[in-house]
């Protein structure tokens, strides 16, 4: 049987576009479909203009700092309107990019939302195309708790194109999210509240981790408040809103937003006309080669709700393109030890196992820690603290989890990855020389055991 394409893509973001490219360079007829934006949610509403807000954010530590450095500046203003702006230029530059990428590299592009019309078969504003295989690549959506006035909150989607910057704000939930956008509001200036419903935000980061970036936003003067969660949301006559939380406090505020997860971005997807099923939470169920359950359909990324990384929607993308296309060049994603930054203020990088899930785990573990105001502070009045943390297995010594709060920690945990994936030992560690003066020398001078 002749089919329209070889492989049909629903999906620009991420993950879909490496595999579009890569599966055109093997020689593939492809098609990728987009409906709302090329480059996806990382570029558009995502890791993107999040990364250039918290740029903006930081420059008011950076005018903190200035004076001990002997710098007198005016007293700064920031505005809203220039960042939004000016940040919505470099994402439609992106987006050309995105664009020019796809079509030099061979791939049909079309721009229009898709649906599933049969195992091998995708519709696009009425017109039909058949393809040999057909990859889900969607992505995901912000998951709001259904409460009473949850349509007067915004989530991160909204959060990129306020018109102006709330003079307070209350943001919900303890992931990767709310902590980034917390750090972001409350560095620009808004008074920031952030309500998570457990004890501790961050589950699942390890716990010195979470307790010293707690201590940091203290000092900060973000309101943390745990154990809150709220109940309904009402506008007041004057246009701001009142939260009641679930132990009966109200809170005022000029903004809520949510950051509670997401879910995959099935909408109007047309799996109905397929054998495509969902795994327990939701998610498309896919094997270890991202095979749906329907087998000409494959999914990859943040819509099969394994790991929602865009480098790991990339590993994916580039996994299935090899599979189907240059199965000589196959190689399976490999999930441990994903290096991950989470940019609050101070950011977070991580590596490998937390000590707890060592310790679950069943590793004897030997745990180094070191706590140290950054040499940059020295002058200044500011005493933010510098946490770095090993984790090591005390028969192997294969350093099992590398863990820092302090400036650059995306930066610095990158390079620890590799060590990581190579299986370094703690000796190998120690007997590495450091870079002087930085605070990633740290991670090798480490020697005395804590636990
Ligand atoms: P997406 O990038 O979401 O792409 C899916 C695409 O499919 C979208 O463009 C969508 O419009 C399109 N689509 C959906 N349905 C259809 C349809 N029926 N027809 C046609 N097109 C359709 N990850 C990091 O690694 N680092 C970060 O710093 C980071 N920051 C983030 C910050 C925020 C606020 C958010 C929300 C996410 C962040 N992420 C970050 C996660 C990262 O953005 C995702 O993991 C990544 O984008 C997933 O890629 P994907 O290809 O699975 O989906
Ligand atoms: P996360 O899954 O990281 O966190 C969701 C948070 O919301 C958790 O603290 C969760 O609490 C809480 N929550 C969930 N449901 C409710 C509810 N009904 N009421 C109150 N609180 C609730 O999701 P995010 O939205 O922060 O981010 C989505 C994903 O995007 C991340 O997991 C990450 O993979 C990716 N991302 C990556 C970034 C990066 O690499 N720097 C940046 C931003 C996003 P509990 O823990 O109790 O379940």
């Amino acid at each position: 049987m002749t089919y329209d394409f070889d492989l049909f893509v629903i999906g620009a973001g991420s993950g879909g576009v490496r595999a579009a490219r890569f599966a055109a360079g093997f020689g593939a007829k492809v098609a990728v479909a987009e409906s709302r934006y090329l480059g996806g949610t990382c570029v558009n509403v995502g890791c993107v203009p999040k990364k250039l807000m918290v740029y903006a954010a930081h420059v008011a530590d950076e005018m903190e700092q200035a004076a001990g450095f002997g710098w007198t500046l005016e007293e700064g203003h920031f505005d809203w309107g220039t960042l939004i702006a000016n940040k919505n230029r470099e994402i439609e530059r992106l987006n050309g990019i995105y664009r020019n990428l796809l079509v030099n590299s061979g791939v049909t592009l079309l721009e229009g939302h898709a649906r599933l019309t049969g195992a091998n078969e995708v519709e696009i504003d009425g017109q039909r195309y058949s393809a040999k295989h057909i990859l889900i690549a969607t992505g995901g959506w912000p998951l709001v708790p259904d409460i009473p006035g949850k349509e007067l909150a915004i989530t991160s989607n909204e959060a990129f194109y306020l018109k102006q910057l709330p003079k307070r704000i209350l943001v919900v939930g303890g992931g990767y999210i709310a902590v980034e956008f917390a750090g972001i509001f409350q560095g620009l200036g808004s008074a920031t509240s952030l309500l998570y419903r457990g004890d501790l935000f961050l589950r699942g980061f390890d716990g010195s981790v979470r307790t010293h970036l707690k201590d940091e936003l203290d000092k900060r003067g973000v309101d943390l408040q745990f154990n809150s969660d709220i109940q309904r949301i009402d506008q007041q006559a004057d246009g701001s809103l009142k939260a009641t939380l679930k132990d009966g406090r109200e809170l005022l505020t000029d903004c809520v937003f949510y950051a509670t997860g997401r879910r995959p971005m099935l909408d109007n997807l047309g799996l109905e006309h397929t054998g495509v099923e969902l795994d327990e939470r939701g998610f498309v169920r896919v094997d270890d080669q991202y095979q749906t359950t329907e087998p000409s359909i494959l999914a990859i990324g943040d819509v099969i709700g394994r790991v929602q990384l865009t480098p790991v929607a990339l590993a994916e993308g580039m996994a299935v393109a090899r599979r189907l296309f240059k199965p000589e060049q196959y190689r399976p994603v490999d999930y441990r030890n994903i290096p991950t930054a989470v940019f609050s203020q101070p950011p977070i990088g991580t590596v490998g196992l937390t000590e707890e899930q060592a310790i679950e785990a069943g590793h004897k573990v030997r745990v180094f820690e070191s706590r140290f105001r950054a040499m940059k502070l020295t002058l200044t009045e500011i005493q933010e603290k510098t946490l770095m943390k090993l984790v090591v297995d005390a028969d192997s010594d294969k350093v099992l989890g590398c863990h820092m709060v302090g400036p650059d920690a995306g930066e610095i945990i990158q390079g620890l990855g590799i060590a990581l994936k190579a299986g370094a030992t703690k000796a190998q560690f120690d007997e590495t020389i450091g870079v002087h003066p930085t605070a990633a020398e740290e991670f090798v001078t480490m020697r005395t055991a804590m636990r």
